[in-house]
């Protein structure tokens, strides 16, 4: 199959189907939720039910009763101009999923954001064998070493219970959507009661209709009562708790990096990711099976060039873009 990889997103010739397309089209593939992901206005989309509702939530006002919804549930097949098109799950965050796409004989995976370690929620990520494999390297590099979600649930509530016992507030810093609702969920399952931030609250009844509720959670704002652990976006400022004693934990990948104390101003860094580790994209590339392999984001042409030299034929086949570190939005 013709696959051209451009700075609009993925494309499949003979399918016309553009993955993760950034730019407006006529046929999209869709592989989770993120904005990086989820973008552009596109005639039909194909994507999992839960990444669909979250495409809603987020374009609410721009969407076309014209445009065409796909969903399709992990395992289901779709046809396609003669190919096969099969999602399986991702672990990425809820509804993330990879895309199997069989055509001739051949098997392609477009993994988009992927995990092996089990999320805390969301579906689990089944490795599924092929020919040609794409997929991400957000954090292809060897520093790079996450928590289980056992190790972060720990770390989470421990945290948590430490603050309050000594009246300070928890705060802890997550991406607002994946990482945000399951702190959320793992302090809500502790019976601590906890504020979000509506940035996080806004996809909590959607990750609770698919079985994750976090009962007993409140919108923030205002004074932050004792005894009440905060949910906010990196980069978030709370004017409104100044005096307040705060302790902050930053939540990501990126808490990996020494820098990141001196970034986030968390004092609790828990690298605990959406993302795979670069001990997990090894073993994703070794069970996949393999014979090619595109790498196309994060650190790419490094981690194409790791996988060159213990003989995989790997390729990072766009430029990367600047990797993000830990910071505002930086999805890790
Ligand atoms: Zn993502």
């Amino acid at each position: 199959m013709r696959i051209e990889f451009t700075s609009r997103g993925i494309w499949l010739a003979e399918l016309d189907l553009w993955l993760d397309p950034t730019e407006d089209c006529k046929k999209a593939w869709i592989s989770h939720g993120h904005r990086d992901h989820a973008g552009g206005f596109h005639r039909e989309v194909f994507a999992t039910p839960e990444t669909l509702e979250i495409y809603k939530i987020r374009f609410q006002e721009t969407l076309d009763p014209s445009q065409q919804l796909h969903p399709l549930r992990y395992g289901q097949t779709v046809e396609l101009c003669g190919a096969r098109l099969i999602p399986y799950p991702a672990s990425h965050i809820l509804g993330a999923a990879q895309l199997l796409i069989e055509w001739r004989g051949e098997r392609i995976v477009y993994t988009g954001d992927i995990k092996l370690r089990e999320p805390i929620c969301g579906r689990p990520t089944r490795i599924v064998p092929c020919d040609r494999l794409i997929t991400e390297s957000t954090f292809g590099l060897p520093i790079f070493h996450f928590l289980s979600r056992e190790e972060a649930r720990e770390r989470i509530v421990g945290f948590a219970q430490s603050c309050l016992a000594e009246g300070a507030a928890p705060v802890f810093l997550g991406h607002p959507l994946g990482r945000g609702q399951e702190i959320v969920h793992v302090l809500s399952e502790a019976g601590i009661p906890t504020a979000v931030d509506r940035s996080i609250a806004r996809f909590l009844p959607l990750y609770a209709s698919c079985g994750f509720p976090s009962p007993g959670w409140a919108p923030s704002g205002g004074e932050l009562p004792e005894g009440i652990a905060l949910v906010a976006p990196p980069g978030f400022r709370t004017p409104e708790a100044r005096g307040r004693n705060l302790r902050l934990a930053y939540v990501s990948g990126w808490a990996a990096l020494d820098n990141a104390r001196a970034r986030t101003g968390a004092e609790e860094l828990i690298p605990y990711s959406d993302h795979a580790d670069f001990e997990e994209l090894l073993a994703l590339v070794e069970q996949s099976g393999a014979r090619e392999i595109d790498v196309v984001h994060g650190y790419a042409e490094p981690f194409a060039r790791i996988l060159g030299l213990r003989g995989r034929l790997a390729r990072a086949p766009r430029p990367a873009a600047a990797a993000p570190t830990a910071g505002d939005e930086a999805e890790g």
